[in-house]
């Protein structure tokens, strides 16, 4: 099987990169965390400069932006943990008693990607293999908690033709621990591929909307992290020099269309959580537990936070 070995290949720590992150911007108090589940995009411009919406696959569910091209595909995260070495006898991935001459595949040295992928946690002694690919459909519910035993099996025939240790069967020395869930918001494909998209916000006529001030960022499918940091930096000097020609055409390839809502009938902020917030404020936050903060309010400050961002990245 053909594929890419990462011989100098590293390990992006999402968890860590994104306290970097957040740590550059609120540490210097340059930006503020608020938690609120977005409504209405008029609501947000009667108090903000600019908003650049950056709400990931359901981004379309946002009153006002059903037009957005995107699609969400749900994907799962498998981690194998060491198990027992045995026959592979139980059929069950590993629980029987374990064999005196059977040895354990080893872990893979590098970060292997052809297709799926296959990830040593050195730190954790765990092998991190992804992702599923579960479209909407029948059965298929995006919202649904991880399934390590479902997942694990939907990923293991290709993924074992990576690594070993994954094989279908057990008996390799790891089994399926745990899994994390996710939804991706795909594009269409460009020319140049599946690229995320960037834009101003229009009407279906083609008009600048919101007087220019509402911007995009969506569609980062299943590899937005590499996209995001070099992307947000042409996005913050579109916004603030309001130059669509900023971003690069392959991004701003499609129209990102704004139909037209009610401007008066706001829904209140549902919850609000920051480091100001006042006990109030914060009592509802768990209302607005799966909603991070989607709207950048850009200020004269936002190329300087955005460059920040990219330091850290
Ligand atoms: C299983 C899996 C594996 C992946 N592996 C990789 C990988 O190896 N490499 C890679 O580069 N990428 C990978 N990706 C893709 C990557 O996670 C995405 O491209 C990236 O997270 C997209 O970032 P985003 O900020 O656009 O959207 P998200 O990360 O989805 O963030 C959007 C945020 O907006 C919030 N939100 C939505 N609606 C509202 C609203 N109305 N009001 C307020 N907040 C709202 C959501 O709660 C969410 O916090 C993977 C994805 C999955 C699912």
């Amino acid at each position: 099987m053909g594929g890419i070995e990462l011989r100098r290949g590293v390990v992006v720590d999402m968890p860590r990169l994104l306290a970097g992150l957040w740590g550059g911007l609120l540490g210097g108090g340059r930006a503020e965390w608020v938690h609120r589940r977005v409504e209405s995009i008029s609501h947000l411009l009667a108090t903000h400069d600019a908003l650049i919406l950056t709400a990931g696959a359901t981004a379309a569910s946002i009153p006002g932006l059903a037009g957005l091209p995107i699609k969400p595909v749900r994907g799962q995260n498998v981690y194998y943990g060491r198990a027992p070495v045995d026959d592979g006898g139980d059929g069950g991935g590993g629980g029987g008693g374990g064999s005196p001459t059977a040895t354990a595949v080893p872990p893979p040295p590098l970060p292997l990607l052809c297709k799926k992928y296959v990830i040593p946690k050195a730190a954790a002694d765990e092998v991190l293999v992804g992702a599923t690919w579960e479209h909407p459909g029948p059965g298929v519910d995006l919202a649904a908690p991880p399934d390590v035993a479902a997942a694990a099996a939907a990923l293991a025939d290709e993924v074992a033709g990576l690594w070993g240790g994954a094989a279908p069967g057990g008996g390799t020395g790891w089994r399926p621990v745990r899994a994390v869930a996710g939804v991706r918001g795909l594009p269409p494909r460009g020319p140049a591929g599946a690229l995320p998209l960037a834009n101003v916000l229009t009407t279906s006529d083609g008009e600048v909307a919101h007087g220019g001030r509402a911007w995009a960022f969506v569609g980062l499918g299943s590899r937005g992290i590499l996209y995001a940091a070099l992307i947000a930096g042409e996005l913050a000097t579109a916004v603030t020099t309001a130059n669509v020609a900023a971003l690069c055409p392959e991004v701003r390839r499609l129209p990102l269309v704004a139909t037209a809502t009610s401007t008066t009938a706001a829904t209140p902020a549902t919850a609000v959580n920051t480091n100001t917030a006042d006990a109030a404020d914060a009592a509802d936050a768990a209302d607005a537990a799966a909603a991070a903060a989607a709207s950048a309010a850009t200020t004269a400050d936002s190329a300087e936070a955005a460059a920040a961002a990219r330091g850290h990245a």
